[in-house]
């Protein structure tokens, strides 16, 4: 039997990020929309053709975006929030996705456990009608390209409507929603495609089962168009979800059989024997070749669980860059055995061919070959193998509980004001390692022009008042891109890009190999910084979880033993900190949340091993040394016992944006150790005024005892200009005192 592929979205940005500069010349007013909107067709084209050619033979369409595809269906579905509704078109669109003239955007969150951020729908009580005009005419173009292998993929109607924010009840916005989709599928049956991909990860959510009966229903509604439906789900298995899902009255139910259980649940329950399974066995979430033997016989244990297959990406192949090829610095042996989009559409093919019993042995052996080779290139590092084995209970253990550690840690005034680590990163400090990196600037040169911005810096913030101080991060391009480059068993691309949201695209490092340090990563800017002043100079890292979740990890060991790695290698930095003299380091785990697995019944095991990563890092420190840790941006409330058990001295949280929400989370839940709960809003342009940072303050005190009480900015000062900078950072310096002489009168006044 002949087995097809399909895909299920592909990398939108273009190879050389054509959309982020068509969209950004846009918005600056330095193209028009017909120019912007000409770009982002060609390069929607360019991937039709590129899946065309690969020879796939049902190519998902409709998912390339001006900004997000969640947005997308939002606006199609009508789904228009008043304060947008003066507005139209593009001008509409853009105002939804970055805000305008004072509209606020819509809200931006994680699309699940991926990188990928989408905007949050909001759904009130009226929609607006529903316009598919220009999805219709991007089949249509599809079509002209690919003919009938063209397949739209839709965003289904309740993960729209489970990751919207509701403002009506949800049995009503099911309604008004479920008309609105049969339309659409008229309308598609009419375009003359052959099959609709409609997809619902949010099928994957542990509570998958209270949705039981929409789902039910709406898809009995969505089947009596009579267009074949191909439901895809991924991100994880089905769980207890997957024996009512599976009979859902759709031709094709998708899986991912890179995440989960889906194979074990396909063997336990079986699948209808008139159904097509969608097999999605190519991860599209990593970026590695995939390894034939186990591939193969994951594919035939599948075969012999039902026989109508297609072979797929786990996912949308946006969440891996275009073209492994292109990486041409990379060494043969490792780029040879990545995987990006293209080399994943190759994979398809072949595995398709191999699945229907066609004779594929050469190129299976060409992918062992270059895996053996690999395997000579990167081999396993025995001195970290055995560190790993070797590791004691003691080693993730702090010599002293926390009370009496405090008792010998540095004597600060009350209210100790301190920042997030990083200074304005302007041109000039950029341009530096440009230079460096054309040979215009020796090592000795580019050393000199960062301590010349380390000694400013530190002065500045001597002036500030502040009393911690740090080096400003100026040596740093990112918090996860600069230490993985001095980390063995971290790889570097120049152009695999993917999508973070909107324009923004980020370079994830590939975790290759065992992870050592070969040698001190921050001690000369510390060293230097801390023999400016006589105020404390805290140390700064970016924490073993964050490296990990920023990355593209390795597939042969698990993640808990690679943040383990990790882990290692910055407990080697934290104890050279402590030799050059730091009292205080910061560790920074802002992602710490973001590894979260998508079934809350499986949060335990994450953060069992990844805040025992952390301990592993900081727990050689010695009682004198004060540990912070700094997260951001993320919910606490859920977590709380876990960051508790983080055993940082002290731990600074985003929260001028949450309105508090976050320090109320922590106090609520009785926590112990010190707070920076911080209180200037990093992301917004306008210097905070004494009189609210002290309000903010004051939300502190009425919430905290005042010793546990530190005031910072929200997150790193990387992205503001010095001009806000130093002005917000005396005031809220200024708040502390004010705070800090009300606290002395009134003890005095009490006597
Ligand atoms: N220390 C980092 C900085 O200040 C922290 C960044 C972050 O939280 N994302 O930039
Ligand atoms: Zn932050």
């Amino acid at each position: 039997m002949n087995m097809q592929t399909q895909t299920l979205g592909y990398p939108r940005i273009g190879k050389k990020r054509e959309v982020k500069k068509a969209l950004e010349a846009y918005w600056k007013g330095d193209s028009n929309a017909e120019t912007m909107v000409q770009s982002i067709r060609d390069i929607e084209a360019n991937d039709w053709q590129t899946q065309l050619n690969a020879g796939i033979d049902r190519i998902g369409v409709g998912d390339a975006t001006f900004y997000d595809h969640v947005l997308d269906w939002a606006v199609r579905l009508g789904m228009i929030p008043k304060r947008f509704r003066d507005l139209s078109g593009l001008d509409r669109y853009f105002a939804m996705a970055r805000g305008k003239d004072g509209i606020p955007a819509l809200e931006m969150t994680k699309w699940f456990d991926t990188n990928y951020h989408y905007m949050v729908p909001e759904i009130e009580e009226s929609l607006e009608s529903a316009d598919f005009s220009d999805f219709l005419d991007t089949v249509k173009r599809a079509q002209s390209i690919v003919g009938d292998r063209a397949v739209p993929i839709v965003l289904g109607p309740i993960t729209l409507l489970r990751l919207s924010r509701l403002n009506l009840e949800w049995e009503e916005a099911i309604s008004q929603l479920r008309d609105r989709y049969v339309q659409l599928l008229e309308k598609l049956k009419k375009v003359g495609v052959t099959e609709v991909q409609i997809h619902e990860p949010a099928l994957v959510f542990g509570n998958a089962i209270n949705l039981r009966a929409s789902y039910q229903s709406v898809y009995a509604n969505l089947a009596g168009v009579g267009l074949p439906i191909n439901l895809a789900t991924y991100f994880d298995d089905l769980g207890q979800a997957y024996p009512w899902v599976v009979n859902l009255p759709v031709t094709t139910i998708s899986l991912d059989f890179t995440r989960g259980n889906n194979l074990d649940l396909l063997q336990r329950h079986g699948f209808p024997a008139e159904k097509h399974l969608g097999v999605g066995i190519v991860d599209a979430r990593n970026v590695w070749k995939v390894r034939p033997d186990e591939i193969l016989s994951t594919l035939e244990s599948i075969q012999k669980a039902t026989s109508n297959l297609t072979i797929q990406p786990s996912a949308s192949l946006q969440f891996v860059p275009y073209d492994a090829k292109q990486e041409t610095k990379l060494p043969d042996p490792l780029r040879n055995v990545l995987s990006f989009a293209e080399q994943k559409l190759d994979e398809l093919v072949i595995l398709a061919r191999a699945a229907s019993g066609e004779d594929v042995e050469q190129q299976l052996a060409t992918w062992k070959r270059q895996w053996a080779a690999f395997t000579e290139f990167s081999p396993a590092n025995p001195s970290v193998q055995e560190r790993l084995r070797n590791l004691t209970a003691k080693e993730l253990e702090r010599p002293l509980p926390y009370e009496q550690r405090r008792a010998v840690q540095p004597d600060l005034p009350a209210f100790p004001t301190t920042t997030i680590g990083s200074f304005p990163q302007t041109s000039e400090v950029r341009k530096l390692r440009v230079q460096l990196k054309r040979g215009e600037l020796s090592e000795a040169d580019y050393q000199r022009a960062i301590d010349a911005e380390i000694a400013n810096c530190i002065q500045l913030q001597e002036e500030a008042g502040l009393d911690v101080l740090v080096h400003g991060e100026f040596e740093r391009t990112d918090m996860v891109e600069f230490f993985g480059q001095q980390l063995s068993g971290f790889a570097f691309t120049t152009q695999g890009w993917v999508q973070s949201y909107g324009s923004r695209c980020v370079r994830p490092p590939i975790i290759y190999g065992d992870v050592t340090r070969p040698q001190p990563m921050t001690v000369r800017e510390f060293k230097y910084a801390q023999s400016l002043t006589s105020k404390i100079v805290k140390g700064m890292l970016t924490g073993p979880v964050t490296m990990l979740n920023w990355s593209f990890p390795r597939t042969d060991i698990s993640r808990s033993d690679q943040a383990m790695q990790i882990a290692l290698a910055l407990q080697d930095e934290v104890a050279d900190l402590q030799v050059a003299g730091s009292k205080m380091i910061q560790m920074d785990e802002p992602a710490l949340r973001e590894g979260l697995p998508l079934k809350p019944e499986r949060w335990n095991s994450y953060l069992s091993w990844a805040v025992d990563a952390f301990r592993l890092a900081t727990s050689i420190a010695n009682s004198q040394t004060q540990i912070h840790t700094h997260m951001c941006y993320s919910e606490f409330g859920d977590i709380i016992d876990h960051i508790e058990r983080l055993d940082a001295d002290v731990l600074s949280i985003e929260n001028s944006r949450s309105n508090n929400e976050t320090l109320f989370e922590i106090t609520g839940a009785g926590y112990k150790h010190e707070v920076g709960n911080g209180i200037y809003d990093v992301h917004s342009p306008s210097v905070p005024s004494v009189e609210q940072l002290v309000k903010q303050l004051r939300t502190g005190v009425e919430n905290l005892p005042v010793q546990q009480i530190w005031v910072n900015p929200d997150c790193g000062l990387k992205t503001r200009g010095w001009e806000e900078v130093i002005p917000s950072l005396k005031n809220m310096v200024k708040a502390a005192q004010t705070l800090r002489q009300e606290i002395e009168s009134n003890a005095k006044s009490r006597g």
